[in-house]
């Protein structure tokens, strides 16, 4: 059972050398008995930015638990279930949920896994448009910013995971769109692949705030929050009265010891703008009604999704690290088998 294992808590950016793959002889293939555990074959993995604060120390409680040293990464994944002792899985079922970087991996508490409904789409979804990512599209586009027709939107970090999709979205919802990215074919990608009306690339900007008004003439009405940093401080200069933005994610803080100040707070008060911030997991209750939405529109090919593959488990932690540099090009995921 080949396996991805944390060294050592870090600090500032993730490097390769923080993540070791070792190979244990023993692969358990069946659930013990006395157990309510399922054993999965993992076949998905899906590389995440809220694992960077996995793999840091935490004094005061984090949002999710800290990783442990010298134990298996785990994450978001997709597999198979090879042998259970649950009543609610059964061998042969696809799920995906919270699994380890590995090849198999026992899960002692299954309840958190989601049977997969559809298995007539590309399973690899379920690490991105289907799975977690995905789902935080929806809700902090619909949910959060509650869109209207023809508002003006615009979404940072847009050709990854969840902005891709989000852009499809606010499209679908009759908006005016616009998102940032940090290469020329990114840029490329969100005007000709994912529909959106305008987009530009911020490292090429020397001033974001002059970029967004070239953009937006008119103000922008929703912010759909990746980054954070100077992107946040630029936007609030030029969002419209009654605003909302939606703090998703604020990555380019990440790997900083000290975050960086916002200086234009002051908008949110002279604007009346509304800011929420969101983590995806407190609203499962909702993910079918999201999944159902989603699918019926990409088979009517009104959706389309771009993943970046990783084969093997041996390329797991470059493409970890690689979301920090904007190596990926769409929803960052790692092929360990693929049935
Ligand atoms: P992506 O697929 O977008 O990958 C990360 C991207 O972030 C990189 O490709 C890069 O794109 C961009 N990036 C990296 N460093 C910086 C930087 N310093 N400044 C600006 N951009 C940077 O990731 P996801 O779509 O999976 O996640 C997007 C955001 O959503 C993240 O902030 C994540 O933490 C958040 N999130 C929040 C959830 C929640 O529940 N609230 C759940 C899931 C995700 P580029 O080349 O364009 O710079």
């Amino acid at each position: 059972n080949k396996k991805v294992l944390l060294k050592h808590f870090i600090t500032g950016f993730p490097r390769e050398s923080d993540m070791e793959l070792v190979e244990s002889d023993t692969v358990r293939l069946k659930v013990p008995e006395g157990s309510t555990a399922v054993l999965l074959k993992n076949l998905y993995l899906s590389c995440d930015p809220y694992m960077r604060f996995r793999m840091s120390k935490h004094v005061e409680p984090s949002f999710v638990p800290d990783f442990t040293p010298g134990e298996v990464i785990s994450g978001s994944g997709v597999g198979k279930v090879v042998d259970s002792k649950h009543p609610d899985f059964k061998e042969g079922d696809y799920v995906w949920g919270m699994t380890g970087w590995e090849e198999y991996s026992l899960i002692t508490s299954p309840e958190g896994l989601v049977k997969i409904k559809y298995i007539d789409v590309p399973l690899s979804y379920y690490t991105g448009l289907l799975g977690m990512p995905g789902f935080t599209a929806y809700i902090g586009f619909f949910e959060i910013c509650k869109p209207k027709q023809g508002e003006f939107v615009f979404i940072s970090a847009a050709s990854g995971a969840v902005g891709q999709l989000v852009g499809q979205y606010a499209k679908l919802t009759g908006c005016y769109v616009v998102g940032s990215a940090g290469s020329d074919e990114k840029v490329s990608l969100l005007k000709h692949k994912f529909g959106f009306d305008d987009a530009f690339n911020y490292k090429k900007e020397n001033d974001l705030d002059a970029a967004l008004k070239r953009c937006f003439p008119e103000g922008i009405d929703i912010y759909f929050e990746n980054v954070g940093g100077a992107m946040l401080d630029a936007v609030l200069l030029n969002m419209r009265l009654h605003g909302r933005i939606s703090a998703c994610g604020m990555i380019s803080q990440y790997n900083l010891e000290e975050h960086e100040g916002v200086r234009n707070l002051l908008s949110i008060l002279a604007k009346r703008i509304r800011m929420e911030g969101f983590v995806v997991f407190d609203h499962y209750h909702n993910y079918s009604e999201f999944v159902e939405y989603t699918v019926s529109r990409l088979k009517e090919g009104k959706i389309t999704y771009l993943e970046d593959v990783a084969e093997g488990l041996e390329k797991a932690s470059g493409a970890l690290i690689g979301l920090f540099y904007g190596r990926n090009l769409g929803k960052q995921l790692v092929v360990v088998a693929r049935q």
